[in-house]
Formats: structure tokens, C-alpha cells, sequence
């Protein structure tokens, strides 16, 4: 029997959307994307809180960094403001000290599948896992959907395997920048729910182990939007070099 390899979060997510657009993905990316700094200010704020965690001398300025090494040049956003915008953001959510409510055993460090929960701590109630997320606008319209998150619980039985002992719960800490706002969202990771969800998880990575990937049509329009690979699929039937003419090569990560 072969050995079964856990698949991070997002890759397995990828794959649940639509095991093609999980391949397809891997090798193409739609050519002049426009250019929107929400998943930059997510990873500069998460850099600096992770500084923080770990008693960083001058998290503010791992901010500033980071938004200074990822920013495009572009006409709507200056890097100016996102560092202000980001900074607020910042503040507001260190104001709340989380790694004080506990003995902190990780931040941000890499698990045998390459997912990164951004804190675990030891608590009096038990190990509790937190996940920064970031939104630029909108605030939190979707908590509740974290309830059933794939990411969560995969952070909660990764890290009990890795530590030996059973992850309590799993919260979300969410900052919210325009308006300014947060919000600590705990999800409690009962025994049973975590044994559920395992079970289709170690499908899904059986699957995407051996089977081809193959199309999956309820993946190709959600009320997020269309998939980035409609026009591949649906249009372009797939062929490579009409692909190109609409997508560009992923670089080969490193
Ligand atoms: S357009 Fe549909 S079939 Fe094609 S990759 Fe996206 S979700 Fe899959």
C-alpha cells in the first residue's frame, strides 16, 4: 500500500474547486492581470504580527519591507499609502496581544505538508491555533463560513500529529482595514468533526496521488466569479498554443 502524503490547504483546495484548475494553475497564469495589493498587505501585516509573536525587535518596519519588496508600480495604489493603510492595520491588531493569552510553540513554520499556521500556542484551554486574515474592504460578511473551514481543521490535525497532542481550537483573527476593525473568530475542534473531516481528506489526497486530473464544471463559475481558466477551458479548448495568446507560463518555482 503506498504511503498516503498530505497535501497543504491550498493545494487541496485546488483540487476539490477542480482538479484541472488545480494543474492548470500550476502552469499558467491569465497574461496582464491587473495588479490589486490585497494579497500584498495580508502578507506584510502577517510579517509584522509574526515578528511580533516571536519578539522581534522592529515589526513595523518588517511591514514596511514587505510591502516595499512586493509593490508593482502601478496608477491606483502608491506605496505610500498602502504602507499607511497597512500600518493601521498592523497597530490595531497587535494592540490585542494574542501571544500573550499563551505559551507560543510556533509561528509561521513549516509543517511536513508545507501548510504554515501563523501561531500556536499552548493555553489553559488547551493548543489553540490562530490564522491572520486580511481583507481590504468588505469586513467580515463571511465568518461564518470558517466554521467548516479546510484550512482550519487541517491546521488542527497537522499540528496535533506534529505535537502529539490534540489541537482545542482554531481561531480566526481577522483585521479588517477599511473600515479598521477586527475580529477574533474561535472555532472549537471537537474530536468527532476533526475524525469527519479527516476521512474525505485522505480521499482527496489518495486522489490526487493517482487519478488525472479531469474536469469539475461547478468549479468553472462561483459567486466569487468566474474561473481564471474559463476562457482555456470553454474557449480554448485546451490547446496549449492558443492558451498562450490569453495566459503566460508560471515561472518554475525554485
Ligand atoms: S473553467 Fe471549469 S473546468 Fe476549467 S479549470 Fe476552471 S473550474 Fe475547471
Amino acid at each position: 500500500m503506498s504511503l498516503l502524503v498530505p497535501r497543504s490547504p491550498t493545494s487541496t483546495s485546488d483540487w476539490i474547486r477542480c482538479p484541472l484548475a488545480y494543474t492548470l494553475k500550476r502552469e499558467w497564469r491569465p497574461r496582464g492581470g491587473i495588479w490589486t495589493p490585497n494579497q500584498l498587505l495580508g502578507t506584510a501585516i502577517g510579517d509584522g504580527l509574526s515578528e511580533l509573536y516571536r519578539g522581534g525587535s522592529d515589526p513595523e518596519e518588517v511591514v514596511r519591507r514587505a510591502l516595499s519588496e512586493g509593490y508593482i508600480p502601478n496608477d491606483t495604489w502608491e506605496l505610500s499609502a498602502l504602507v499607511k493603510l497597512a500600518l493601521r492595520g498592523y497597530e490595531r491588531a497587535s494592540q490585542e496581544e494574542l501571544h500573550r493569552e499563551g505559551d507560543v510553540l510556533m509561528v509561521d513554520e513549516p509543517l511536513p505538508s508545507r501548510a504554515r499556521p501563523d501561531l500556536v500556542q499552548r493555553t489553559p484551554h488547551g493548543i489553540v491555533v490562530t490564522d491572520t486574515k486580511v481583507t481590504l474592504k468588505g469586513g467580515f460578511r463571511y465568518v461564518d463560513e470558517y466554521f467548516t473551514s479546510h484550512q482550519l481543521f487541517h491546521y488542527a490535525w497537522e499540528v496535533g500529529e506534529v505535537l502529539g497532542e490534540p489541537v482545542k481550537w482554531c481561531r480566526i483573527h481577522l483585521i479588517s482595514l477599511t473600515p479598521l476593525q477586527t475580529l477574533l473568530h474561535p472555532i472549537e475542534i471537537r474530536p468527532e468533526r476533526l475524525a469527519l473531516w479527516l476521512e474525505g481528506a485522505k480521499k482527496v489526497w489518495e486522489e490526487m496521488a493517482s487519478d488525472a486530473p479531469t474536469a469539475r464544471f461547478t468549479g468553472c463559475q462561483t459567486r466569487y466569479g468566474p474561473c481564471e481558466f474559463r476562457d482555456a477551458c470553454h474557449v480554448l479548448d485546451l490547446d496549449p498554443d492558443r492558451i498562450e495568446s490569453v495566459y503566460e507560463r508560471v515561472p518554475l518555482r525554485s
